[in-house]
């Protein structure tokens, strides 16, 4: 795995918040992470932050993480890269 896929992952990023991904950027979202501990461990916390979102904004219509989440997030992924470019 390069950090070019790691990159593209990231790029999908907003969209896998919004679910908004078609199936088949989803499937290769999905086989990237598989083979990529650190996506598969960015995913997860990504995944439990947005159920976490959802769960507290339940009663509210549209259930998309807020722009600063989905900075934090981008953030945490760009640590991500930077941790693994350096091991
Ligand atoms: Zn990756």
């Amino acid at each position: 795995m390069d950090e070019q896929e790691c990159s593209q992952v990231f790029a999908m990023l907003s969209e896998y918040l919004d679910d908004q991904l078609t199936p088949s950027s989803c499937a290769e979202l999905e086989q990237h992470i598989q083979d990529c501990p650190p996506c598969i461990e960015f995913i997860e916390s990504l995944r439990c932050s947005v159920q976490l979102c959802r769960k507290l904004s339940k009663t509210a219509p549209s259930p998309a993480p807020s722009a600063e989440q989905v900075d934090a997030l981008r953030m945490a992924y760009r640590d991500m890269l930077d941790r693994r470019s350096k091991t």
